[in-house]
């Protein structure tokens, strides 16, 4: 009997940490004071899916485990698999002597877009061109009710790069080449993780409960103006142009609560943003006051030395001192748990930085009610790919439409299009194609040309929207015999770039591949045209320009295809502008808007209008 009371006792014993009642503070502190340093350094670990399993969450005390580059638990996986594959690393955690959740972060940066019939929204560099903070907001608060659908409570977004040379590869993650443009989009993140009230103190993280998700701003700082647009490499800029250019988005982003932030590959002026730690602690964390949580970028720490771990114990010792809280490790997880405690053992790092990067991890898994709610709710899976979303999804491509071209004079507009006439052509290697519309990081990494998810494509789009009377004929490389032979009133040609993601978009040359140009002169060459770039960026247009009647950048769209359809048809009117100056020719690169010697092929923020045409 005495046993039994005292077992209860103890059992009943108040634990300030697992009381919601409690401010965040007192439950932080109480918590920190029953770590050791094994349960603190695991916290600061975030490993790859691949190699997580229960037992490891639980043997190590791992804090948070990613799908790096879109990897997915299974091709075609339902947002049940998911939500049991999250909810099955959860309970490692769980089961661990303080039972600290773990947070599940993935790129969910155009909407879910690991996850098969998800809703694919534009990448940014559309959403720059649409230039509607309201909307990037309501896209941020779908997106949210996607990734809970599979049981995730993290996305590594928003990028906000101010991507200065279109020859960089992840241009299309980035707004604008305006930080103006930049720092206004930042609103994604009121939309991710819900609006910050005018109490809500500055700096702190801020997610609004069980429908939102932590989001996180990347890459801090400079990714976007690295030379000749080279992925992770330096940006040679001053002090004055690195805060008033590149820092232009994480202002905002911290004044909105952002929780995380993932510091940069590339380099400020020949250093590492990883061991950069004026930047991360002096600049964000000190002088902007931010108090979520700094992560590196997938295997930063590893590349802060080449080859990549030439010294590993270097690249720790520098990159938690610099700042850095979670590492993405994200596989060799046992090696550097082991540097890191060796580190702390011979006090190359201080207990008060780990202290601190672990007090910046439970802050944000307390804000978000992570450890009342720590298991997905199966009945969230409904959100997946649902109506609405598909539907603000297809207006966010109508305002991202830039008309750069529209008929040889003002007054013999090509564009709207009829929607009653004979026979009109489509051609294009983009024109039937869900997986060129939407880009890199869809269901894979690098993106990949076919029909990958569910979506409408523009040739399904256009059919759509016709009257059931006019005849559309699809050939996507057609010769000029046929074009001749077969009456045609018009075409629709749709060509542009093939997925890319990061490092491999990288191009010197920004030439659309053939077989888009041929395309462009064969059909333009024949007939009245209108030619629809899918592109992450401004390529060379130059040449073919004079051949086109009329021209329209579409950037990367996503799934919801019937958007471009919607206003090439005139059932909307273009309003989209362009987020970057188009230049005639790469030798100009990089030509940004204010430059002294501003020669662009259309300059930054230009974008014709045509008027909805009703009843067409
Ligand atoms: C990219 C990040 C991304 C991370 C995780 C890195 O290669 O630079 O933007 O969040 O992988 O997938």
């Amino acid at each position: 009997v005495f046993f039994f009371c005292w077992a209860a006792m103890a059992e009943a014993k108040y634990i300030p940490y697992k009381d919601p009642k409690q401010p965040i503070n007192i439950r932080i502190q109480d918590l920190l004071s029953r770590m050791t340093l094994k349960e603190k350094i695991g916290q600061m670990v975030q490993i790859d899916r691949t190699v997580a399993s229960r037992k490891a969450m639980k043997k190590y005390y791992l804090g948070s485990v990613l799908s790096g580059g879109g990897s997915v638990p299974a091709m075609h996986a339902s947002p049940e698999t998911w939500v049991d594959m999250v909810s099955d690393f959860q309970k490692g955690s769980l089961s661990t002597r303080l039972g600290i959740p773990m947070i599940y972060g993935i790129d969910a940066v155009h909407g879910h877009n690991n996850v098969y019939k998800a809703t694919i929204f534009p990448h940014n560099v559309g959403l720059g061109a649409a230039r509607d903070p309201a909307l990037v907001k309501k896209i941020g608060a779908a997106t949210a009710l996607e990734v809970r659908a599979t049981g995730i409570q993290y996305a590594f977004a928003p990028c906000v790069a101010v991507c200065r040379d279109p020859r960089w590869g992840r241009c299309y993650e980035s707004y604008s080449e305006d930080p103006k443009i930049v720092r206004e989009m930042t609103e994604i993140i009121s939309g991710l993780q819900g609006e910050i009230p005018p109490s809500g103190r500055k700096g702190a993280p801020y997610v609004a409960g069980q429908k939102k998700i932590a989001a996180c701003a990347k890459h801090f700082v400079g990714d976007g103006g690295t030379t000749k647009g080279i992925n992770e490499n330096n940006t040679v800029i001053s002090r004055h142009g690195l805060l008033g250019i590149h820092m232009a988005g994480y202002y905002n982003a911290v004044m909105k609560g952002v929780s995380t932030v993932m510091v940069s590959y590339s380099s400020w002026n020949g250093i590492k943003m990883h061991s950069n730690s004026e930047l991360i602690t002096g600049f964000l964390k000190n002088t902007l006051k931010f108090r979520g949580f700094v992560i590196s970028d997938w295997a930063g720490i590893d590349r802060m030395t080449t080859p990549d771990r030439a010294n590993y114990t270097y690249s720790i010792v520098t990159g938690v001192n610099a700042g850095i809280d979670m590492i993405m490790i994200p596989y060799r997880y046992k090696d550097f748990i082991h540097g890191l405690t060796s580190l702390v053992k011979k006090n190359f790092v201080p207990m008060s930085r780990i202290d601190d990067a672990v007090k910046r991890i439970l802050r944000v898994k307390f804000m978000m009610g992570l450890f009342e709610h720590p298991l997905p709710d199966y009945s969230m899976t409904k959100y997946l790919g649902m109506q609405e979303h598909r539907d603000l999804a297809r207006e966010a491509v109508r305002k991202s439409l830039v008309l750069l071209k529209n008929g040889e004079a003002a007054d013999k507009p090509l564009l709207p299009l009829p929607k009653k006439t004979s026979r009109i052509l489509v051609a294009g290697t983009h024109a039937d194609n869900i997986g060129n519309q939407c880009g890199g990081w869809t269901i894979e990494w690098q993106g990949r040309s076919g029909n990958i998810t569910k979506g409408t494509t523009i040739l399904t789009a256009i059919k759509n929207t016709v009257d059931p009377k006019t005849e559309i004929v699809c050939s996507e490389n057609p010769d000029t015999e046929y074009i001749k032979s077969n009456k045609f009133s018009f075409a629709v040609v749709v060509v542009g770039e093939p997925p890319y993601s990061e490092g491999f978009g990288d191009s010197l040359n920004l030439t659309i591949p053939e077989p888009g140009p041929s395309i462009i002169k064969n059909v333009c060459g024949s007939l009245k045209c209108v030619v629809v770039l899918i592109t992450g960026r401004p390529v060379v247009i130059q040449p073919y320009l004079s051949q086109i009647d009329a021209l329209v950048a579409a950037w990367l769209p996503g799934t919801e295809g019937q958007g471009v359809a919607d206003v090439l048809f005139g059932d909307y009117g273009f309003s989209g502008k362009l987020p970057h100056t188009w230049f005639k020719t790469v030798d100009q690169l990089p030509m940004n808007v204010g430059d002294r010697h501003y020669d662009p092929l259309f300059p930054f923020g230009y974008g014709l209008t045509a008027e909805p045409k009703k009843g067409n």
